[in-house]
């Protein structure tokens, strides 16, 4: 499903290097986690994924779905079937987060040579998923994002995801971690979406986070490369020793 190869980035107008080598592998139905210290550059991976204009891939390869990633616009990597929540998700005044999910649904489904949804059509399919996840109707005449809690935007989030049914989703995680609705939220988001055909790669500094979604594979980053994997064991490892271990041998 997704498989980078010798990924080098550098933020354009910058010399210094943020990923130095990175290669990971993701395959349909697994459930990745990226761990790794601040600075690790856990964010700048997601970013390029998402195709963020600021940075400049020097080396290596990215492929989706055996295609090559680096070569899609951003609405074509969605369309595509890649979904990417980010730590700081962006407010949208004056958009209604309702009409922003119907927006970003019919883009994808034109890209896929669907027709529209109809407005009656996209109503039902909305209350429902909002419906599982405590969506309030008031949430989804809000500007998306504006003065949400840290817990509704995880709540929004989910519902795009669930709406849009990715491919791979990639879910960049704070640092600071998550208060127990949001982590909730999160968790049985992901957990609700787990299945043979689709991949997630949670990128977290929190180890908690995995207790409640049980990675199949965990990956620790260190200066912009990954430097070991292992299975979910590898996190309370971490948990126990902290990154130190992974840094020095880096
Ligand atoms: P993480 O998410 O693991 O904490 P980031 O990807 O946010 O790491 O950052 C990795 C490194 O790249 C840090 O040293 C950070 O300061 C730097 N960096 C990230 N984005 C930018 C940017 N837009 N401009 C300059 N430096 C950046
Ligand atoms: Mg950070
Ligand atoms: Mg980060």
């Amino acid at each position: 499903m997704l498989e980078i190869k010798n990924l080098h980035v550098k933020i354009a107008d910058e010399d210094t290097e943020i990923l130095r080598g990175l290669d990971l592998t993701v395959n349909a139905g697994e459930v990745h986690a990226i761990m790794g210290p601040n600075g690790s550059g856990k964010s700048t991976l997601s970013y390029v994924l998402a195709g963020k204009d600021d940075y400049e891939i020097t080396d290596g390869q990215i492929l989706f779905m055996g295609q090559d990633l680096t070569e899609m616009e951003p609405d074509e990597r969605a369309a595509a079937g890649l979904f990417l929540a980010f730590q700081y998700p962006v407010e949208i005044p004056g958009v209604a987060f309702m009409t922003f999910l119907k927006t970003a649904l019919n883009a994808q489904r034109k890209a896929r040579g669907e027709g529209e949804l109809s407005t009656p059509d996209f109503m039902r399919v909305v209350r429902e998923k909002a419906g599982q996840l405590n969506v309030s109707q008031e949430m989804l005449k809000r500007p998306v994002n504006v003065g949400f809690s840290g817990g509704e935007k995880k709540r929004s989030e989910i519902l795009q995801m669930s709406l849009l049914e990715p491919k791979l989703c990639v879910l960049d995680e704070t640092d600071s971690g998550l208060d127990i609705d949001a982590l909730r939220v999160v968790s049985e988001g992901v957990n609700s979406l787990r299945s043979p055909e689709r991949a997630m790669v949670v990128i977290t500094h929190y180890q908690r986070l995995l207790d409640h979604i049980v990675p199949d594979v965990v990956h620790v980053m260190s200066a912009g490369r990954i430097v070991k994997t292992g299975g979910k064991e590898l996190a309370l490892e971490l948990e126990k020793s902290g990154y130190a271990a992974f840094t020095e041998a880096a």
